[in-house]
């Protein structure tokens, strides 16, 4: 790599990096020499990515536990102090979905899917941001979705995901003035096991919605992870992005 946007000893933890988009954002920063840690409660598939980087020479290591569990996500950022004694990025990615008709969803739908999504962005933020205080230097960067503005059959992701986008507007205005930025990407469509877990028809259907008439990769989502997180955006802050190709321009959803 000729140029790289990053500091020699940076140190970043990406939740949900097992697989999907979170294992694409682990990957371009470790490539970048950042040191990552990769969060996941899927431990096979957390020590299997693990592996793999491993494999391609990258900094990693992973870390095994359920993001909605306070003490299970202190204990995580406990270990990183003690291993690295510092903490530059946060990247909130885990997420899950369990999309229905809002009479049939029960309460722990709703449970699963608000603590996951938007609760877990909670306990990992106030585990983070202590270490970026230390040392006036943080970039955290919390997954919503292009759903936030609103989703047939979503009442519970698109709440918490919309909950993402409040929730980064109040720390970045709480912690503007200590260095640390907090800013939001909001994906539309991409091809991660999340969406192909989604019958064939639904997957076809959703595509024709991309007016770029594409689906996105982890790496379009990496690639916004990597602006927010350079130091040339120091002057961003509270800012969500669609990265959805074009998706957050038509109104409904399907
Ligand atoms: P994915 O399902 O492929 O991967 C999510 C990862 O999070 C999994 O490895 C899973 O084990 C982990 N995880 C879930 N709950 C956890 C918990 N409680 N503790 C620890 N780990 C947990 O999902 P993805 O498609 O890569 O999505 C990543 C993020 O992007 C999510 O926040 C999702 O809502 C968001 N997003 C995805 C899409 C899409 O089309 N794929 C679109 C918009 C937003």
């Amino acid at each position: 790599m000729s140029h790289s946007t990053f500091a020699a000893g940076q140190v970043a933890v990406i939740t949900g990096a097992a697989r999907g988009i979170g294992l694409g954002i682990a990957r371009r920063l470790a490539a970048h020499n950042v040191f990552v840690y990769l969060l996941d409660r899927d431990e096979q598939a957390l020590n299997a990515s693990v592996d793999a980087l491993r494999s391609e020479e990258l900094p990693v290591a992973g870390i095994a536990l359920d993001l909605t569990e306070g003490a299970a996500v202190n204990a995580a950022f406990e270990q990183i102090r003690e291993e690295q004694g510092r903490l530059d990025f946060l990247v909130n990615n885990a997420g899950v979905v369990r999309d229905k008709r809002f009479l049939n969803m029960s309460e722990a739908d709703w449970d699963l899917v608000v603590d996951t999504n938007l609760r877990a962005q909670f306990l990992c933020c106030k585990g983070a941001i202590p270490l970026m205080l230390e040392q006036g230097f943080g970039r955290i960067v919390n997954m919503s979705s292009r759903a936030w503005l609103g989703g047939f059959g979503q009442a519970n992701y698109s709440a918490a995901k919309g909950g993402v986008v409040s929730l980064t507007r109040s720390l970045a205005i709480e912690f503007a003035a200590k260095g640390i930025t907090v800013n939001a990407i909001a994906p539309g469509i991409v091809d991660t096991p999340l969406f192909q877990s989604f019958a064939s028809d639904v997957q076809d259907k959703l595509k024709n919605t991309v007016p770029v008439k594409r689906i996105g990769t982890p790496d379009d989502i990496a690639n916004a992870v990597e602006f927010f997180l350079a130091p040339a955006s120091s002057y961003v802050t509270g800012q969500t992005l669609y990265v959805c190709g074009g998706r957050s321009l038509s109104s409904a959803s399907v």
